[in-house]
């Protein structure tokens, strides 16, 4: 099967959103923004050897492909719209660019993502992912909004996939439950879409947890020329990655925590008057939104104080790619 079988018998799809002028199949694809909104465009790769194990199940690489797209447009507020996929394959394997189109599609259809355009190409195994989002103008989630006084908040739980990588290579052990929920939290992050879209107008700041807690947050500290205080005993975490924590594997417990990454998690800022909001958005969402700590002033950089009150001296750093 040739290159152009294959985007013909998988990718292209027909015209679904309305507005959408032109679709796959011609070089480029044709959109006319909505009145009153602006794009949201994001793109991320994942790379064979770096990202995930040759090897890995393809329905859930699809999966997160996407997933960690959708969850920078919900970082931002934006509700996704369109996708666009580039891909690097080894070999015109079709089993396995069906089986990855199955697990791309379904998060797709979940959010109602249409896939508008792609590439394929001979290469070392590389999954590249264009997407668009909306929203209203002007109403973007950034980096740089944090105030001194706002509280600092997470979704979710953070370490749990960083916790199940450390399993997978034996640096750990946790019971077989907790390995399955763990597993699943690295494979299958589910992107934050919903609160991104709720927390418009409610949140100063925003940005997902995708490289650690440490790191995320310091880009929000850097952006907004704030200061931050996390207390450690507030962070949400897994029973298992708590377990070990007040265990002689504390100090893996702790990289896991706050400099894991793949949590795909938000972390986000509001002001106090936010606060009922926030725990109604919870509620209604049946997502933990825990408050962590709260922005201080500039030049205060971010500070993770332990169970008893004291700081950190030393804090886990974030995954640089090219550290
Ligand atoms: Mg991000």
């Amino acid at each position: 099967m040739n290159e152009f079988e294959l985007i013909e018998r998988h990718f292209r799809r027909a015209p679904h959103h309305p507005e959408l002028r032109v679709g796959i199949g011609d070089d480029g694809a044709v959109i006319a923004p909505s009145p009153g909104m602006e794009y949201v465009l994001t793109v991320d790769m994942l790379v064979e050897g770096r990202h995930f194990v040759a090897g890995t199940d393809p329905v859930r690489l699809g999966h997160k492909a996407l997933a960690v797209n959708l969850s920078d447009l919900a970082a931002m507020g934006a509700l996704p719209r369109f996708a666009l996929l580039a891909v690097a394959l080894p070999d015109a394997d079709e089993a396995w660019v069906a089986a990855f189109m199955r697990g791309l599609d379904a998060l797709a259809r979940q959010y109602d993502v249409e896939l508008i355009g792609g590439d394929t190409t001979r290469g070392p195994r590389n999954l590249c992912i264009t997407a668009i989002g909306e929203l209203p103008a002007g109403s973007a989630l950034l980096r740089s909004g944090a105030n001194p006084g706002d509280r600092i908040y997470v979704s979710g739980t953070l370490g749990d996939a960083a916790l199940a990588l450390a399993v997978a290579g034996g640096r750990s052990d946790v019971d077989a439950r907790s390995r399955a929920a763990l597993g699943r939290r690295l494979d299958a992050p589910e992107p934050r879409v919903a609160l991104g879209v709720a927390l418009r107008g409610v949140a100063s700041s925003a940005i997902d947890v995708s490289d650690g807690l440490v790191g995320d947050l310091g880009h929000v500290v850097t952006a907004s020329r704030v200061g931050a205080a996390v207390d450690l005993a507030a962070l949400p975490c897994s029973p298992a990655l708590r377990a070990k924590l007040g265990s002689a594997e504390r100090e893996l417990a702790l990289a896991c925590l706050l400099a894991g990454g793949d949590d795909y998690e938000l972390c986000f800022t509001a002001p106090h008057a936010m606060d009922e909001r926030i725990e109604a958005l919870a509620l209604a969402l049946r997502l933990p939104l825990t408050p962590i700590g709260a922005v201080g002033a500039h030049g205060g950089g971010l500070t993770v104080r332990d169970e008893s009150g004291r700081a950190l001296a030393r804090l886990p750093q974030a995954f640089d790619h090219f550290g």
